[in-house]
């Protein structure tokens, strides 16, 4: 027998929220964000599940590219930072990738290219997120010089993104949409600016394109949930089993450091999943964890191997009964990697991207 830990992924489920994103927006198309292995999930089996739903992908460099094209994926491939050097853009032509430009020199090394055909290309404005893009007062002149290169650049986007589309207080959302609407009115230009929380509240920031990216993984980016978002089903289920149990007298302690002490005669189940997994050693006291399908939660700290699990209320649990980190158990209960992760003081991105290497992921349903 094997260590019981693995990463189960439904690509039905993910293909059932690439679609809902896809319905949210009937006027948009939808850019799949594969990006960091598509949030964990395996970005090659993600993209094969999404290959007659997506029009395009997304991702964050062109190793990321590379990597989907080799494994002979031949939708279109957006770089959502563009080129980190000049010596890439030989790979964008080669691989017919799509350009997002955020910096005069990339505006430069791609003016001074001469590609086979030319490069569908996403212009990116800081319309107020401070992290990458040209200010609005300098889009208009970028935006007629790009235009006017024929030979380098085509189809040309204006994209943006938001710092608070999440969030229920939507003044920062609406500077930023307005100044967006502004400009795009005024070059009579095409946008892209949706990335989640966007998608599924913001009907206004629907653009020619969205980017959806952690709704497709099932997790719900927003503040406070909505009709869509509660639609979202979880790819990914984290599961393992006990693999021990221990029987405690109050006030015994559990774990490093002694943290969780029985507050009444306990049992404690000991499960093979640690943050040498990738889960989240933050993880306190009354995190929620599914044992044989039963809510619980965990009781002291994780270890790089294994994590206790306070079991008392669940007289069946033994070696070897099924745990449920997050996701959906056997019996249909579902524990949202949203829940866990604000017990662990994070965001869901932060808990998929790291479930590590040694964590079998295993696929589920179309094109598994
Ligand atoms: C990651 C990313 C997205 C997707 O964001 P989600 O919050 O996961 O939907 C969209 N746009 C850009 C530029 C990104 O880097």
């Amino acid at each position: 027998m094997s260590r019981p830990l693995v990463a189960d992924i439904d690509l039905d489920a993910l293909r059932h929220n690439y679609m809902l994103a896809r319905d949210l927006a009937p006027d948009s198309q939808a850019v799949a964000v594969l990006k960091a292995d598509a949030y964990g999930h395996g970005a090659i089996p993600c993209a094969r599940a999404l290959e007659d739903l997506a029009p395009a992908l997304a991702v964050a460099s062109i190793e990321e590219a590379v990597t989907l094209r080799e494994a002979g994926i031949a939708t279109p491939v957006l770089l959502l930072e563009g080129i980190f050097e000049t010596s890439e853009l030989e790979l964008v032509d080669r691989h017919g990738l799509w350009l997002t430009v955020h910096s005069e020199w990339q505006i430069e090394a791609l003016l001074s290219f001469r590609p086979r055909q030319p490069i569908p290309t996403w212009l990116k404005v800081d319309s107020g997120m401070h992290r990458l893009g040209f200010s609005p007062d300098r889009v208009e002149t970028l935006w007629r010089r790009l235009q006017s290169a024929t030979a380098q650049v085509t189809d040309l986007h204006l994209m943006s993104h938001f710092a608070t589309a999440d969030s229920l207080q939507p003044e920062y959302f609406h500077r930023q949409m307005q100044l967006m609407k502004m400009l795009s009115e005024r070059l009579g230009a095409p946008t892209c600016l949706a990335n989640s929380p966007a998608t599924l509240a913001w009907p206004q920031a629907h653009g020619a394109w969205n980017r959806p990216g952690v709704m497709l993984y099932g997790s719900d980016p927003l503040e406070a949930a909505n009709g869509a978002s509660r639609a979202l089903k979880p790819v990914m289920t984290l599961r393992s089993r006990i693999i021990a149990v221990q029987e405690l007298a109050t006030g015994e302690p559990v774990g490093y450091g002694g943290r969780w002490r029985a507050p009444r005669p306990s049992r404690v189940g000991v499960v093979a999943c640690g943050y040498g997994d990738g889960y989240d050693r933050h993880a306190i006291d009354g995190t929620p964890v599914l044992v044989e399908g039963q809510p619980t939660c965990i009781a002291g700290k994780v270890s790089m191997d294994m994590l206790t699990v306070d079991v008392t209320d669940i007289p069946n649990a033994a070696i070897g009964s099924p745990v449920v980190l997050w996701g959906r158990a056997d019996n249909g209960a579902v524990l949202s990697i949203d829940d866990v992760a604000r017990y662990c003081d994070t965001i869901s991105y932060t808990l998929l991207t790291g479930v590590l290497p040694r964590v079998p992921r295993r696929y589920h349903g179309n094109r598994a």
